[in-house]
């Protein structure tokens, strides 16, 4: 395993030079390039890391598996796919287009970030700080870790300039999606996304998700799981379905989360994304990893040892 990880940084910061950090988001801009790392849980619960694994950044899009499977607990199935579709895009994650030519004008995802912002407005409480507040609870006993923490000055940068996240949420507001105040829902979503941590405290979250222990009900998480599989990249989701073949969640700050059901949990981080938004250090990584391992969930080989080709 050690060496498995040690060749995928280098797999990873080689892959780095070839990818740029997120601007659109100022305080982005200022996160370090070269940075690569990689932190994985095995079945038998030992957390193996490497590299910049303890370089905490900002979740981004990784905190919509963490809000949709709140709303999935607290509202239940069928009243979060009243409000978003459970069907892969292949538009970019910021893509406005189809929310106009849609019949009902239901985002077509939760991870995409019209759905992110619908699912973010189901999250109950009396005001933002509540509701905020039972964001981080949930995120701090996920990774059992009461030090996780907003980076703040993330969340005021994406707050400042977050206008097509605004354009995406007052269409919703119009069309009757969102249900509760558009500037505080939105509030919400930018601080959720600059929920910051490690690799090594994304691993301790993704074993709940790979190894379950209860606090995850069966039917979120395998829900979840299938959304992450199918609309976890972006418009990448197909290709990192055939070359990965992890469950998946990608976020501009630079992390992946990467599952395997019972056989891995790991977490990557490298801010120098490709075009879609995902990170290239972690793609190589997780690509990495994947072959050496055999952690696709299509690898039906990897499951029978005595096949060999
Ligand atoms: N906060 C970011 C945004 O809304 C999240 C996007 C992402 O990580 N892909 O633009």
């Amino acid at each position: 395993m050690e060496q498995t990880l040690k060749q995928a940084i280098s797999l990873g910061r080689a892959a780095a030079l070839t990818g740029k950090v997120a601007t659109y988001i100022p305080e982005l801009a200022s996160a370090d390039p070269s940075h690569v790392g990689i932190a994985a849980v095995t079945p038998q619960g030992t957390l193996h890391a490497e590299g910049e694994s303890a370089t905490p950044f900002s979740l981004q899009s990784i905190s919509k598996v963490i809000t949709l499977i709140m709303a999935l607990m607290e509202a239940g199935e069928e009243a979060v796919f009243a409000r978003v579709g459970m069907e892969p895009t292949g538009d970019a994650f910021n893509s406005i287009v189809r929310l106009e030519t849609l019949p009902d004008h239901k985002p077509l995802n939760p991870f995409i970030n019209a759905g992110a912002i619908a699912i973010t407005d189901m999250v109950p409480g009396n005001s933002f700080e509540d509701r905020l507040a039972r964001v981080l609870h949930f995120v701090r006993r996920l990774a059992d870790n009461e030090a996780i923490s907003i980076n703040k000055k993330v969340a005021h940068s994406e707050w400042a300039t977050g206008h097509r996240n605004r354009a995406l949420a007052y269409f919703m507001k119009d069309a009757g999606v969102l249900k509760r105040g558009v500037e505080e829902t939105l509030k919400l979503y930018f601080n959720q996304c600059a929920i910051s941590m490690t690799c090594e405290d994304l691993a301790r979250i993704g074993t709940r998700l790979a190894y379950p222990d209860g606090l995850i009900p069966r039917p979120v998480l395998r829900a979840a799981l299938a959304c992450m599989t199918t609309c976890g990249l972006y418009n990448g989701s197909g290709e990192f379905a055939v070359r990965v073949g992890m469950a998946g969640k990608s976020g501009v700050g630079g992390g992946i989360l990467a599952i395997t059901p019972g056989r891995a949990a790991v977490a990557t981080f490298g801010p120098a994304l490709d075009a879609r938004g995902n990170s290239a250090a972690g793609l190589a990584m997780l690509g990495h990893l994947s072959d050496s391992l055999g952690l696709s969930q299509f690898d039906s080989y990897a499951l029978n040892p005595a096949l060999t080709r």
